[in-house]
């Protein structure tokens, strides 16, 4: 076998490779974004490896996602020359606990096959507690406490542990309620996400042989992301290396997202008080970013008051300013950046042709992924969402539409099949055989057969009631797709031609049945009970499922959209753009990333202004450097003066943090307006007309600031601008000369683009006010 070389070690800069090098005791590598830090991770792991320190299964390596694992293995197979495969201990920390635990169960009285609660389990338990224990579950709801709970858990506190002055909640009785779980949750031989690291604490501090034995084992401890850690992850890290003292943790406080899930960015500063004598290295330059793009994000951040303060350079070439552009509306923006995508990946906008798979969207609230998903299907971009499935594919989404197919068509078995026990009703195996079986021996549909079940007696109970409210509901939410029966005379049916049968207008939108339904149902309720960080999420999401209703007549119309963009070919292999939250974007990097929805309430986050004290804004700006700092070429950020949220049109004001952006990095861009393509009105636009939003103190506010943001026109005052400059006044076969591309003669022009066909730079469509006139 050839000696593979030691070039992981080489392709480092000096502080790196001392990280690297170092393998005994403790190692601490605080640095901003794009300096190298997950780089030099793996290269340690590699380094360790090729040194014959340890066998794989020796070390553990804590990631923040199982992807990230996933390729940091990868990642040291290539610089081993070898795959990677038995690296048991590299994964994320859940994962990693879970396989302990099961190891040692018996020790907090669990047996190794215990199984993991979702959390409809956990709150319906929760639920039986507070029950029992005369607790109004109007004021003090079962999920709350699940978040109580969880919170304990995060801070590693088992009930003897928890402070007495956190016993206030529910009666004076939670910490009663939270023991009382878990008892329960022993009996029934069972954890909850929590538990896996808390019931691993626990063990380590209760029985010193078993740390020992790992403390042994585990020689080397590697930690990514640290800053995200919360205080049980870091006591059950701080146990482990508590013996030989080999850890090294890698970190940025300015990317320390997480405090809503009880992350503590301390930890990353008191590693050298509880790892005395620790090693710590400082990098400081980026390899990522260009240097507009890495002073833009330096400059956003000192906007934090509490933060270490670190400043980072670069020596990569300049490259262009980071973009800010203002929309007159959220389907706009995704309008116009559908059109810029295609532009980079042509490079007709001037930069390196790009491929798909280096363009990122990086949104702050999953429901903003709506708007580009809906656009990209339309115009055929392909796109992949990441660290959840698409829009049309999520859970919530598939259920909602099922309720709205089977109200459209009660016969669609497939959609009845869905939500006959979404939400939970009652309704087991058995209770939905018999459905099938009754409507098979009569041959109809099976919510026909469930009527003709419950009306036989055949489904009794709790089931059987709430079967036939789900059965009334259906027909009621079908009967109010049309308006009342009118009686026509028979002539003129035979005149049009047309059904016997008429009906006058429904007396509820569509808009409105649709959340009838769902309310109706118990759908939504579902959800707002629900007490899982994704909860509010889908809640949201199903919001914008019903606001996007608007663009449809009806909801016949809108089922058969969503069925025809789904069946668009989506799974080929080809590159694809992706769209994720900037939280999943963590430790990743693209060439092109696209940043919308930058407005106040958006982004930062309503909850985080409304909030006393800055922890919370704080957190949302440093949200803000993680996503400018995954771009490593072109950053665009962009904002809309209108969005319908939840329904409801909103003005918005640009984000406080785009105030933030240094002037001398930034280029505000010409509003589509001038650009082309969207000077034509929309439904969206007359409707937000119609809501009066023009007048409102929001938008005067806004248009205040036009000038200074480039905003785009409403469609009245946009129009006179078209009017006024936006005509080509050249000619086909005229020869023109562009700053950029040189001279070219004109072959088609399109309002006020033109296309050209430069003489070295080939046929691009440019805007007409970059191109002067050029008799040769
Ligand atoms: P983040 O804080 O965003 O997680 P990071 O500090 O982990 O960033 P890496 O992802 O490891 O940074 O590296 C950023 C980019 O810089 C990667 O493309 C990496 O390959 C490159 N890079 C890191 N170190 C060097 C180096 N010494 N020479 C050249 N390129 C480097
Ligand atoms: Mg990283």
């Amino acid at each position: 076998m050839p000696v593979p070389s030691a070039e992981y070690l080489n392709n480092l800069n000096p502080a790196q490779r001392e990280a690297v090098e170092r393998l005994d005791g403790p190692v601490l590598m605080l640095a901003g974004a794009g300096t190298g830090k997950t780089k030099a991770l793996t290269a340690r792991i590699t380094h360790l490896l090729r040194t014959h320190r340890v066998r794989e299964n020796e070390i553990l390596a804590v990631t923040f996602t199982n992807k990230a694992a996933r390729e940091m293995k990868q990642r040291v197979g290539r610089m081993l020359g070898r795959p990677a495969e038995g690296m048991p201990w590299l994964g994320t920390f859940h994962a990693i606990c879970v396989k302990l635990l099961r190891r040692h169960a018996e020790l907090v009285g669990l047996k190794s096959n215990f199984t993991i609660l979702d959390s409809d389990d956990q709150k319906r338990l929760l639920k039986q507690l507070t029950q029992a224990a005369n607790i109004d579950d109007k004021r003090w709801p079962a999920r709350m406490l699940a978040g109580i709970i969880d919170d304990w858990k995060n801070r590693a506190l088992t009930p003897d542990k928890v402070p007495a002055a956190d016993a206030g909640a529910y009666n004076h009785k939670g910490i009663e309620l939270y023991a009382q779980y878990q008892t329960r949750l022993r009996e029934l031989n069972a954890v909850d996400f929590g538990d896996l690291l808390l019931h691993m604490v626990t063990i380590f501090q209760t029985h010193p042989d078993v740390l020992e034995q790992y403390q042994r084992w585990f020689r080397y401890i590697l930690v990514d992301e640290y800053q995200d850690t919360n205080v049980a992850q870091y006591l059950w890290l701080r146990l482990l290396a508590g013996g030989h003292k080999n850890i090294c943790c890698v970190g940025d406080d300015d990317q320390s997202i997480y405090g809503w899930r009880g992350a503590e960015v301390g930890n990353i500063l008191r590693f050298e008080k509880d790892f005395p004598g620790a090693f710590v290295v400082r990098l400081e330059q980026n390899y990522r970013s260009t240097p507009h793009i890495l002073a833009a994000a330096s400059n956003v951040i000192r906007g934090n008051e509490s933060r270490l303060g670190k400043e980072l350079w670069t020596d990569r070439e300049e490259g262009e300013k980071v973009r800010l552009i203002g929309h007159w509306d959220g389907e706009e923006e995704a309008r116009w950046i559908g059109e810029e995508i295609d532009a980079m990946q042509g490079s007709t906008r001037g930069v390196r042709p790009m491929n798909l798979d280096e363009m990122a969207i990086l949104v702050r609230a999953s429901h903003q992924m709506r708007a580009f998903e809906d656009r990209f299907l339309t115009i055929g971009l392909p796109y992949k969402v990441i660290g959840g499935p698409r829009f049309y594919e999520r859970m919530e989404i598939r259920d909602a539409m099922a309720y709205f197919r089977l109200v459209v068509s009660p016969e669609d078995d497939l959609a009845f099949e869905r939500i006959v026990n979404t939400p939970k009703r009652g309704l087991g195996d058995k209770a939905q055989q018999t459905i099938q079986v009754v409507a098979r021996e009569n041959g109809v549909s099976l919510v026909e057969g469930a009527r003709i079940a419950v009306e036989n007696g055949l489904i009794k109970g709790k089931g059987g009631k709430a079967l036939r409210e789900l059965i009334d509901g259906l027909a009621r939410w079908n009967a109010m797709t049309r308006g009342p029966r009118i009686e026509v005379d028979d002539d003129s049916v035979i005149d049009d031609g047309a059904s016997p049968i008429r009906y006058g207008a429904p007396e509820h939108t569509h808009i409105e049945l649709a959340q009838i339904v769902l309310d109706e149902s118990g759908y939504t309720a579902h959800w707002q009970n629900e007490k899982t960080p994704e909860a509010p999420g889908r809640l949201e999401n199903l919001k914008e499922l019903v606001n996007q209703l608007d663009n449809f007549e009806n909801l016949q119309g809108f089922l058969e959209h969503v069925s025809l963009v789904m069946d668009n070919e989506q799974d080929s292999d080809g590159a694809k753009v992706s769209i994720m939250t900037l939280h999943a974007a963590k430790g990743l990097e693209f060439p092109a990333v696209f940043l919308p929805g930058w407005e106040d309430g958006l982004f930062p986050s309503q909850r985080s202004m409304d909030e006393s004290g800055l922890k919370g804004l704080e957190e949302e700006r440093r949200l803000a450097y993680v996503g400018i700092t995954r771009a490593e070429e072109v950053c665009t950020i962009s904002f809309a003066a209108n969005r319908r949220v939840f329904g409801q049109w909103q003005n918005s004001m640009p984000s406080r943090f785009i105030d933030e952006l240094p002037e001398d990095h930034v280029e505000v861009l010409t509003p589509p307006g001038l650009y082309g393509g969207g000077q034509t009105t929309t439904g969206i636009e007359t409707r937000a007309a119609e809501a009066n939003v023009y007048n409102s103190p929001g938008w005067k506010r806004m248009q205040a600031r036009q000038g200074q943001y480039g905003m785009s026109q409403p469609k009245e005052s946009r129009n006179t601008v078209i009017d006024a400059t936006a005509v080509a006044s050249f000619t086909l076969g005229e020869r023109v000369f562009h700053q950029k591309f040189g001279y070219g003669a004109v072959i088609g022009i399109e309002g006020d683009k033109v296309e050209v066909d430069f003489d070295k730079a080939g046929t691009k469509k440019v805007v007409s006010r970059f191109l002067t006139a050029k008799d040769d």
